[in-house]
């Protein structure tokens, strides 16, 4: 069993190596799939302060933005 981790959503055991595996703090948080790994963001996001959610949210949008605004000015580059 050392090898394997069990998925805090549904409880599904899968191999090192496989599905999504956070670490906080130190704390091991698996998930078997993507799909577990959005079911508990989604509860999570529940749990936080909206302010602070509201500005996470915004400055991830905000790098997401520039790194797809950088991409297609490599694009056009190309292009051109
Ligand atoms: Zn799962």
């Amino acid at each position: 069993m050392r090898d394997k981790y069990v998925c805090i959503v549904c409880g599904k055991k899968f191999p090192k190596g496989q599905g999504v595996v956070l670490v906080v703090k130190g704390r091991k948080y698996p998930f078997h799939s993507k799909g577990c790994a959005v079911r508990f963001f989604r509860r999570l996001i529940e749990e936080l302060d909206p302010n602070a959610l509201s500005d996470a949210f915004e400055r991830v949008r905000k790098s997401f933005e520039d790194e797809l605004r950088a991409k297609e000015e490599r694009n056009v580059k190309k292009i051109a």
